[in-house]
């Protein structure tokens, strides 16, 4: 008999299959099986599970988890909603992932280093009118978070010439980037930024962490990336900002509620571009490797991947 490995999703009905499709094929050896369909010996008999947007109440029924993996890379969700899980949560790590992101960074990085929000303003007025533009080594680029998703653009944007700034929690040491850590590091960080791109995971600390305090700091040219989460940067006051011309752009692809409200005023601004949460999307095939490679090893070689700290939340 396979081993049962409980895949506890709250994904929409279709998405739900199409993941159930994906972890099969990739974990031959095991019985990948929706919650709904568990029984209750299996449910009492599941030491790990996957998860993707999982209801606490049915994660609550598998009382004997060591761990779970998250088919997402950031959990705040699932710290939220168990904040006091027994069990270790493994978010996904998947360098695809981290690729398009970067992807992404240098890609809407371009579109603000190029001026293409001022271009497409022209047009709207059948404006002709050129603009000196600065070497990429001139812009300061300035990535909040230099994790997983962090690091790799770093790489990307310094690949392409751009001066790259790099602010983390703990003090670190990259190759050709400027670094800051702590309270006193993004406000000096914060003042020299040409554009900011905002790769953190949302936790209790960095909740409204670009607040009106840290976004009167940024030069009234400077434009705003957020890839991350919403609720890390005050959009109303942003929003406030942009319509006085004391920022210049902001590309937002994520916001506290998901799709976003059409009655928003953030739709109607021509100095935002809104994205609906698309710079990394999840690729369900190499998540599925990533997810099939921790269960082995954990029950092969009784290893378990780099977990979650639920004290700093990410
Ligand atoms: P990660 O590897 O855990 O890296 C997090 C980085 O943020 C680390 O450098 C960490 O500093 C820094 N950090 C955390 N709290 C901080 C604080 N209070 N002050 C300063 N720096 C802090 O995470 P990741 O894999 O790069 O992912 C980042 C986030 O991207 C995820 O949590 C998720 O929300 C978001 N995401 C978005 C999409 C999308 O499609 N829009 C897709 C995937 C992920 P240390 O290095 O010092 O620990």
């Amino acid at each position: 008999m396979k081993k049962i490995i409980p895949f506890v999703s709250d994904c929409d009905e279709e998405s739900t299959l199409l993941w159930l499709r994906y972890l099969q094929d990739e974990m031959s050896e095991y019985d990948i099986v929706l919650f709904k369909n568990l029984s209750k010996s299996q449910k009492e008999n599941a030491d790990t599970a996957i998860v993707a947007n999982p209801k606490p109440s049915d994660i609550f029924q598998l009382k004997n988890l060591k761990w779970v993996q998250s088919l997402w890379a950031g959990v705040e969700k699932l710290l939220l909603d168990i904040p006091y899980a027994s069990f270790k949560i493994v978010r996904m790590i998947d360098p695809i992932l981290a690729h398009t992101m970067a992807d992404s960074v240098l890609a809407w990085t371009l579109y603000l280093h190029k001026n293409m929000p001022l271009y497409k303003k022209q047009q709207n007025q059948k404006i002709w009118k050129q603009h000196q533009e600065l070497l990429p080594e001139e812009k300061n680029i300035l990535v909040l978070g230099l994790g997983k998703l962090g690091l790799e653009s770093v790489n990307k944007l310094r690949e392409n010439g751009f001066c790259v700034l790099g602010w983390s929690r703990s003090k670190k040491e990259i190759n050709g980037v400027i670094t800051y850590h702590g309270e006193e590091g993004l406000h000096q960080a914060l003042k020299n930024a040409d554009i900011v791109v905002c790769l953190l995971p949302l936790t209790n600390q960095t909740i409204n962490l670009l607040d009106k305090e840290k976004l009167n700091l940024l030069q009234p040219n400077t434009s705003i990336i957020n890839f991350a989460r919403g609720a890390i940067i005050d959009y109303d006051y942003l929003l406030e900002k942009l319509e006085k011309s004391e920022l210049s752009h902001a590309v937002l692809d994520v916001f506290e509620k998901e799709p976003l409200d059409e009655n928003s005023p953030l739709w109607n601004n021509e100095n935002i571009t809104i994205l609906p949460h698309i710079s990394a999307p999840t690729n369900m095939k190499s998540a599925s490797k990533i997810a099939s490679k921790n269960i082995s090893d954990y029950y092969d070689k009784g290893t378990l991947p780099d977990f979650v700290d639920i004290k700093k939340g990410y």
